[in-house]
């Protein structure tokens, strides 16, 4: 039988996200059933055994980093960590693709959207700040839609208009983006692309060392499309790890298993999605359209190669070139400590904002704003401490 997220019956109430409940006042045992994946040492079937071999286990200070919004929503919503041993800490890191947008990005949505163009992007992104105020706020023509292909049908529908979709995500958005502009669309149709690629991140966080990890668990949705053969490059334990409470917990457990023996590999605890090379279609598809470029990430510097340019044969659809846009460093002036979480050197609960002057309804920064924001994810599966 599948285990379901939502069905897991609780011994006790809801968890918090941050675990600190469960480590002061007994853990939270979440009933897992057998999901079919791979036994490690084919006898850990449940994740309650996984659990109790990483308290068995963990003799130390291990911190582990995911770099996907849908993990940290995960472990917040199953109340994961107040299952690890008090030794065993999973540290957010850059994995949310609206929060990692730069206020320049947003300023050049804005400027677009006054030049009088159809403004056209996902949902999340509408209430993130620039530093002129947010596209939802900006009085022009935004419009949500679902993906890029709708989109394009509405430049298809008002050919006296001209539309932007402005592209967000990692590498498992960016094909179906490079797929849409391969069919020709129409032609007052361009992308803002705002693409980034997770491998050049892990790299700088590694030269960094400002979050004193031991190791990473992969990204399971960008590991479908571009396999983990490029992680193979990083001298630290990593492991690609599902979106389920005990694929991550058997994700943590390779992990520990690996920094206890000294060993430095990548791992795949995620079979039934990834392969170590991926979706190659998907990636030719992509590189046919985008070449890596040097882009800024909220809370980081520029970071050679990490980001998604379209290719000069496809410049008519690159809204930057069409409009004649300039990306621009813009400084932060708020309290919002967003930058300090997405490089895994500070929680959600260490800003003095977290739930007062910053709540889902009135988000100042954008991890408040994202459904893959730490912020908000916090906030939503917080429970009062005693
Ligand atoms: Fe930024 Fe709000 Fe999160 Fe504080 S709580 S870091 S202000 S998003």
């Amino acid at each position: 039988m599948r285990f379901c997220p939502r069905t897991v019956p609780w011994i006790r109430d809801p968890p918090d996200p941050a675990g600190t409940a469960g480590h002061k006042e007994g853990i939270y045992i979440p009933d897992l059933e057998y999901t079919g994946r791979p036994h490690i040492g084919n006898t850990m079937t449940e994740g309650k055994e996984i659990a109790s071999e990483l308290r068995r286990l963990v003799d130390r200070d291990i911190a582990f980093m995911h770099i996907c919004g849908t993990h940290e929503a995960a472990i917040a919503r199953t109340g994961l960590r107040s299952v690890l041993p008090p030794g065993l800490s999973i540290v957010m890191g850059p994995g949310c693709p609206v929060c990692i947008t730069p206020q320049g990005e947003i300023d050049a949505a804005l400027e677009l959207a006054e030049q009088g163009c159809i403004i056209t992007t996902y949902g999340d992104l509408l209430r993130v700040p620039g530093s002129k105020g947010s596209l939802e706020s900006c009085g022009g023509d935004v419009r949500v839609v679902q993906g890029v292909h709708k989109a394009a049908e509405i430049a298809a529908r008002e050919k006296d208009r001209e539309v932007v979709f402005i592209s967000v995500g990692f590498e498992t958005t960016a094909p179906t983006v490079a797929a849409a502009l391969l069919t020709s669309p129409p032609e007052n149709f361009s992308v803002l692309s705002c693409h980034r690629l997770v491998p050049p991140a892990m790299a700088w966080l590694l030269s960094q060392g400002e979050a004193n990890l031991h190791g990473f668990i992969l990204p399971g949705h960008v590991c479908t499309v571009m396999g983990y053969e490029e992680y193979e490059q990083f001298p630290v334990p990593q492991v690609v790890a599902g979106f389920e409470a005990d694929d991550i917990l058997l994700g943590l457990l390779m992990l520990t298993r690996q920094v206890l023996k000294g060993e430095a590999q990548v791992e795949n605890a995620y079979p039934r999605a990834v392969t170590r090379e991926g979706n190659q279609k998907a990636k030719s598809v992509m590189n046919r359209v985008f070449v890596p470029e040097d882009v800024e990430w909220r809370g980081f510097p520029v970071i050679p190669g990490s980001g998604l340019a379209i290719r000069p044969g496809f410049s008519q659809y690159d809204a930057r070139k069409k409009f004649g846009i300039t990306i621009r460093h813009v400084e932060k002036h708020s309290a919002c400590i967003c930058d300090r979480v997405l490089r895994g050197i500070a929680q959600p609960t260490d800003c003095k904002l977290f739930g007062k002057a910053c709540t889902p309804q009135r988000p100042v920064g954008p991890c408040m704003v994202s459904h893959e924001g730490a912020c908000r994810i916090w906030q939503l599966y917080r429970v009062k401490q005693g």
